[in-house]
C-alpha cells in the first residue's frame, strides 16, 4: 500500500455527476480526486452512447455522450481535479469524524473528509446474449455499445434487441451502413414508439430489413463474423449474413465493492435524503444513478441538481469552523477568480 493522498473529497465515479460535483465543490473551495474503473472519464455518456445526441440539457438544445464530457472537463478545468482512471474503489471505511480512509484495486490509499459515491449503475456491464461461442467475435465483430460510428459505414449489420437502444442504433446506422437488418424475438418494443414508427417506415421504403426470430448461432473464423443463424418463433431457422452484429439486451447493473462500505442500501441502489443528498454515514454523499429517493429520475440534470446541494452541506466537513455565503457566479468576483475569469 502507498502512502495515504490526502484530499477535502473524494469522488468515486467520473461519470457526467461525478464530474459535475468536481464543479459545486470547486465553486466552495473544495479539492477533489476522482477514481473510476473505467479508462475514460465521462460514465455512461462515453462509454456507451458517446456519438448519441441527448436533449435534455438545460440550455443544450443538442449535444452527444462525449460532447457533454468534454464540456464538462473543460468546465471543471479550473479546479484542477486528479483523475485516476482504470482503478476500482474497493474499501471504504471511517477512521475520524469525518474523515474516510478508501484504497483501490491498484493499492492506492485515499484519506478524504467527504466522499462522494457517484458510481451510477455501479460496474456496468452488457448482458451477452445466450449464442454459443459469441466471447469469440466480441470486440472485434460483434459489440455491445457504439464507439465509433464510422467504423460500420459501409458494413451488412445485425442489430439485435428491442429497446432503445437498439432501435436508436438502428436508425442511426441505417443511413451509413450498407445494410441494416434488426432482428427481435416478438413484434413488440420496448423502445419508443416515435424509433419504432421511424423503423417501420425505413422497413415500408426498403431502405433495411425488420426479421422476428432469434439469434442461435454464428458463423465466420478468426473473430470475423459471416453470417448468423435465426430462429423464428414459427417456420424454419434461416441464416442472414452480416459482417458485424451488435446485441442490445440491456446492461447488469452490478453494484460492486460499494455494497460492502456499511452504507444503508436499497437493492441496489443507496438511499439519500433530498437535501444534501446524504447517506445513512455522515460524511458520505451519493449523486446520479447510484441514488434513490422519493420521485428520483434517473436523468443527468438530476445529478447535477443533487452536486449542487450535496456540496453545500460538504462545506461543513470539510470548514466546520466557516460560515458560507451563497454566491452568484454572475455576479461575485471571488467565484470568477477561482473560475480564472476575473
Ligand atoms: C443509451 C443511453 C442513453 C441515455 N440518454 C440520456 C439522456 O438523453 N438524458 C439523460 O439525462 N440521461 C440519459 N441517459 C442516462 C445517463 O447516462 C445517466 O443518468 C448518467 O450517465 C448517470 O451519471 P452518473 O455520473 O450518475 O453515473 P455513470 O454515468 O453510470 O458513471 C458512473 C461511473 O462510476 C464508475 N464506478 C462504479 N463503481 C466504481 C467503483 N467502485 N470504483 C471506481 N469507479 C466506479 C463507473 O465505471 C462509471 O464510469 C442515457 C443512458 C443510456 C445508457
Amino acid at each position: 500500500m502507498s502512502d495515504p493522498i490526502k484530499t477535502d473529497v473524494l469522488i468515486i465515479g467520473a461519470g457526467p455527476c461525478g464530474l459535475f460535483a468536481v464543479f459545486e465543490l470547486g465553486l466552495l473551495d473544495m479539492k477533489a480526486h476522482l477514481v473510476d474503473i473505467l479508462d475514460k472519464v465521462g460514465g455512461q455518456c462515453a462509454e456507451l452512447y458517446p456519438e448519441k445526441p441527448i436533449y435534455d440539457i438545460p440550455a443544450v438544445p443538442y449535444v452527444t455522450g462525449q460532447g457533454l464530457t468534454d464540456a464538462l472537463m473543460e468546465q471543471i478545468k479550473p479546479f484542477g481535479p486528479t483523475f485516476h482512471l482504470g482503478e476500482m474503489v474497493e474499501t471504504v471505511e471511517k477512521i475520524g469524524d469525518p474523515l474516510f480512509r478508501a484504497t483501490t484495486d491498484r493499492g492506492k490509499v485515499f484519506e478524504a473528509k467527504v466522499v462522494v459515491i457517484g458510481a451510477g449503475g455501479g460496474s456496468f456491464q452488457p448482458k451477452r446474449p445466450p449464442v454459443p461461442g459469441i466471447e469469440a467475435y466480441e470486440g472485434s465483430s460483434v459489440f455491445y455499445a457504439v464507439r465509433k460510428m464510422e467504423q460500420f459505414r459501409d458494413k451488412r449489420l445485425l442489430v439485435v434487441g428491442g429497446g432503445d437502444s437498439a432501435l436508436d442504433w438502428t436508425l442511426n446506422l441505417q443511413p451509413i451502413a450498407k445494410r441494416v437488418t434488426l432482428i427481435h424475438r416478438r413484434d413488440q418494443f420496448r423502445a419508443s414508439p416515435d424509433s419504432v414508427n421511424k423503423m417501420k417506415t425505413l422497413v415500408g421504403e426498403g431502405k433495411m430489413d425488420f426479421k422476428l426470430g432469434q439469434v442461435s448461432a454464428l458463423e465466420g473464423g478468426d473473430g470475423q463474423l459471416v453470417a448468423a443463424q435465426v430462429k423464428p418463433d414459427k417456420g424454419d431457422p434461416y441464416r442472414i449474413e452480416c459482417d458485424a452484429m451488435l446485441p442490445f439486451f440491456g446492461l447488469t447493473m452490478k453494484l460492486g465493492p460499494v455494497a460492502n462500505w456499511g452504507i444503508a442500501l436499497e437493492g441496489e441502489l443507496i438511499p439519500v435524503d433530498t437535501a444534501a443528498f446524504e447517506t445513512n454515514v455522515p460524511g458520505i454523499f451519493a449523486v446520479g444513478d447510484i441514488n434513490t429517493y422519493p420521485g428520483k429520475l434517473k436523468l443527468i440534470l438530476s445529478g447535477f441538481h443533487e452536486a449542487a446541494l450535496m456540496a453545500q452541506k460538504a462545506y461543513k466537513y470539510v470548514y466546520p469552523d466557516k460560515r458560507l455565503v451563497f454566491q452568484y457566479t454572475t455576479s461575485s468576483s471571488s467565484l470568477q477568480k477561482k473560475l480564472g475569469v476575473a
